[in-house]
């Protein structure tokens, strides 16, 4: 029988989450490795546009539909994917290291007696020796360890499914295939009495006020901002460049911005086309999350600091000097431009 590796697609307000198309996408690269087929699991109440999923890399959309499954709630959704899994023996299950991934995938992993990964940052296949014995095809689930000092791949090759947790934004959405259509399979689950425990009288969505996955330009700031008029001259370069501004771990705990402006292992992972490092020191935890940026650029009074080990453009300063002349330097040439624009 062909493999399957099974994505948990995570609905809220019948809207899929961004990172079940990211795990989408990277369960059809690893399928290719596996001549295996992508499954989508997909568990709710009156959810449509299933067959769609194809077009992110979807073959298969398992549907789980039952009126008690119209708002997550953890042990009837734990009932039905427990039971997807069973049914259908995915060799891989991929999770959003999102609050209800994180909430399901360990009571889901428990209940099979198999192991997880959490918060994986890069996932591949490969082969896994201990002793003599030598385990093909296995899910290499990389993620940092030990407080990101180190890198580790974790196997699972004794149990399966293998299952792993990745967060938002850490996978590229890489496939669109317009038209492609999924072949969408519905499973009954029994919800008993013993499922229903929880009852949810109203729910309040709050959307999100800040883009950092989407931006194209992000000013990231450190605990080199950790000051009131620095993190102006932050925001005010910000505006002028239409940017998001993000944040280092210690900055955000010192509440200097919000959490959800966090980049790095713990926050957010991004890809703008330019990220401008402002007094970050640039460890492996910050360094996780903005690897990916196009161009980076860092500012930083310590010339051996970390950050310009990845910076394409490294300025050794204070930043409270070089924002004021980058902000004077972009308003001169937008001036300039609009000058000569007028000409025209
Ligand atoms: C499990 C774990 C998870 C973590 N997750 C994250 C995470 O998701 N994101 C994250 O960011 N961190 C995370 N961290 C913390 C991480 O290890 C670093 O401590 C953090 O990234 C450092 O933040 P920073 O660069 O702002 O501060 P610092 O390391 O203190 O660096 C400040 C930098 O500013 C420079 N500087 C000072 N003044 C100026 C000035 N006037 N002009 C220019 N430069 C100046 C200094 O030279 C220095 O390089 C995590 C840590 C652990 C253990």
């Amino acid at each position: 029988m062909q493999r399957q590796i099974m994505v948990y697609l995570e609905y809220r307000k019948h809207k899929l989450a961004e990172v079940s198309l990211e795990l989408l996408s990277k369960a059809h690269s690893l399928a290719e490795d596996l001549n295996a087929e992508v499954v989508g699991l997909a568990v709710g109440y009156g959810l449509d546009g299933l067959d769609k999923l194809g077009e992110n890399g979807a073959h298969r959309v398992i549907y789980i539909e039952h009126k008690e499954l119209s708002s997550y709630r953890t042990l009837p959704f734990a009932k039905a994917v427990i039971t997807a899994i069973k049914n259908y023996n995915p060799y891989i299950v991929l999770f959003g290291a999102t609050h209800i991934g994180r909430d399901l995938a360990p009571r889901v992993a428990s209940s099979l007696r198999v192991g997880l990964t959490a918060d994986c940052t890069e996932l591949n296949i490969g082969e896994y020796k201990s002793g003599k014995n030598v385990y093909k095809d296995q899910l290499l689930q990389i993620r940092p360890a030990w407080g990101g000092n180190i890198i580790a791949t974790i196997v699972s090759p004794e149990s399966l499914p293998s299952m792993a947790t990745v967060r938002d934004g850490v996978m590229p959405v890489s496939r669109s295939i317009n038209g492609q259509r999924a072949q969408v399979e519905r499973l009954e689950v029994d919800i008993s009495e013993n499922e229903l425990l929880t009852t949810i009288i109203e729910q309040e969505f709050i959307e999100k006020q800040v883009d950092l996955k989407g931006a194209k330009i992000i000013v990231g700031a450190g605990m080199g901002a950790a000051n009131h008029r620095a993190m102006e001259l932050i925001f005010e370069l910000a505006r002028l460049l239409k940017a998001e501004v993000g944040g280092t771990r210690p900055l955000i705990d010192a509440g200097f911005l919000d959490r959800e402006r966090q980049i790095g292992q713990t926050g957010v992972s991004v890809r703008p086309n330019l990220y401008i490092a402002c007094g970050i020191s640039g460890q492996i935890q910050h360094q996780i999350g903005i690897i990916d940026s196009k161009r980076i650029i860092a500012i930083n009074k310590d010339k051996d600091a970390p950050i310009f080990d990845i910076a394409h453009y490294k300025i050794v300063g204070d930043l409270n000097e070089v924002i004021p002349l980058m902000i004077k330097g972009y308003k001169e040439a937008l001036a300039k431009r609009e000058v000569e624009e007028l000409k025209l």
